[in-house]
């Protein structure tokens, strides 16, 4: 324990009674940030030395209303930020220096939050595992022989471990909400465009969200707030006036109402965990929600997980197509530009990314745009009207965010990738990609000792309708229990 174990307000409270000062809070994160590194190869990059500066400068300043204010934090390494080492956890990446500042770290910084460092990822966040970093395999800090999940993986296991009360992510089908749920902590996903993604590295931009772990809801609704608002940097940012929703969280419902997805939430294998999530239902239903399961065309849900790869696959070859050692990447000698690029490209990338982008150049072919690029295109379509025609009867579709806790290193991939479980249930979260929809996953029951999350996903826009009802359900569950 330690003071970055609390919530923002907690530790917000204690610097302002001046029970503890900013450098002391930084102290800790590293303290506790080489422990992890050890433990759990969390983390690509330190920036202690500046991190240590600015608490110093931050210390000798009047204390804020703001909760951000002198909070370390720590930042996935697919963010570009002005002179500090951004790999996107790829090879082709390893000695990049950006020139500039990604918006989201710009915003925090200006916050006065003061990042620790950069995290490992799974390569160019392409993956739920954590397993495909460049640097190297990242830990569960709550059983180091289980995965942590990802792609956003170090972020997740420096909140998980209490390094720091917040880390940046990125969501374009679950990279945030699932591993939230292996380490028992809050990940959020707002609705696409309220957050500018400028300097984010694109994977598939149509999905791709910032997004962010904290231990509790309102911790993230007060990031929501210091995060969103029209960016001219990028061109899909929304122009919407930035929006204050952390003094309207309050978790009062007015006759709430939730679906259950029957067809996705039946498929959970183990009966222990289901009951433990019916008791949930039950609870929920207790405290005056309207919950309902509904059924849902299976054959058109079944499609998710092959409608997310064929257009995530294909808008990460072309949007990653500049790396090529020319314009960005480190450059392998060739005795033309088209063998150095080749040689850049197979040196630069792990195996599963150039799986990936052998798929999307084949989904993209001429003879094959029709039937798979643009096929996947109008099921994306046909999911995101079926699920809006739920949410314009439901203030939320609610679902476990895994059916089960996080896999041990050993039996990864365990499940049948075409079995019911695996299509429906660890890959509905990519429905909330495909609608640009706020979803929220906070920690819910435990299963020999480690935790799984539930998942809540709204309509688009309604960020603060999400937070409120994850609020209301965490005060009931009893939150973050790690
Ligand atoms: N697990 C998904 C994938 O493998 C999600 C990735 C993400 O959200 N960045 O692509």
């Amino acid at each position: 324990m330690g003071y970055l174990d609390q919530s923002l307000e907690k530790i917000h409270q204690d610097l302002k009674e001046h029970k503890v000062t900013v450098t002391k809070l930084v102290e800790e994160a590293i303290e506790k940030a080489t422990k992890l590194q050890k433990e759990c190869n969390a983390f690509v990059t330190f920036t202690t030395e500046d991190a240590l500066q600015k608490a110093k400068e931050l210390d000798q300043k009047e204390i804020t209303e703001n909760l951000f204010f002198g909070i370390p934090f720590a930042i996935k390494d697919n963010y570009a930020t002005k002179n500090v080492l951004s790999t996107g956890s790829s090879r082709i990446l390893n000695n990049y220096l950006p020139i500039y500042e990604s918006t989201a770290t710009d915003l925090l910084n200006h916050a006065d939050a003061i990042s620790i460092g950069k995290t490992v990822l799974d390569e160019l966040a392409m993956g739920g595992s954590g397993l495909s970093g460049a640097t190297g395999v990242v830990k569960n800090p709550l059983d180091p022989q289980r995965l942590i999940g990802g792609s956003s993986a170090g972020s997740c296991a420096a909140v998980t471990a209490g390094v720091v009360p917040f880390a940046l992510g990125s969501d374009t089908g679950d990279s945030v909400r699932k591993p939230a749920s292996f380490g028992g902590i809050v990940g959020f996903k707002p609705t696409w465009g309220r957050i500018s993604r400028f300097g984010l590295y694109p994977f598939a931009p149509s999905l791709d969200t910032v997004a962010f772990f904290t231990r509790n809801v309102k911790d993230s609704a007060y990031a929501f707030d210091i995060l969103n608002g029209y960016d001219n940097k990028d061109m899909t940012s929304f122009n919407f006036p930035k929006e204050k929703v952390y003094s309207k969280i309050d978790g009062n419902l007015k006759s709430p109402k939730i679906a259950v997805l029957k067809e996705i939430y039946e498929t959970i294998s183990n009966p222990e965990i289901k009951n433990k999530f019916d008791h949930f239902f039950n609870q929920c239903k207790k405290l005056g929600i309207q919950v309902d399961l509904i059924s849902i065309d299976k054959k058109l849900y079944d499609t998710i997980y092959a409608t997310y790869m064929i257009l995530s696959c294909s808008e990460a070859t072309s949007n990653n197509a500049n790396l090529d050692g020319v314009n960005f990447g480190n450059y392998q000698d060739g005795n033309d530009i088209d063998k150095a690029i080749i040689a850049t490209r197979t040196n630069g990338f792990g195996e599963l990314i150039k799986r990936r982008f052998i798929f999307g150049s084949y989904f993209l072919s001429k003879e094959n745009q029709d039937k798979m690029f643009l096929k996947a295109k109008k099921l994306r379509r046909l999911i995101v009207e079926d699920v809006n025609r739920i949410l314009n009867q439901y203030d939320a579709i609610v679902l476990p965010a895994s059916g089960n806790i996080a896999p041990l290193f050993e039996e990864v991939n365990p499940t049948d990738r075409l079995s019911d479980e695996y299509l429906l249930l660890e890959n509905h979260m990519a429905i909330a990609n495909f609608g640009g929809l706020p979803s929220i996953t906070i920690p819910c029951i435990e299963h020999e000792g480690l935790p799984i999350g539930i998942n809540i996903t709204g309509k688009a826009f309604q960020d603060k309708e999400v937070l409120n009802l994850a609020y209301a359900l965490e005060k009931m569950i009893g939150g973050n229990k790690k």
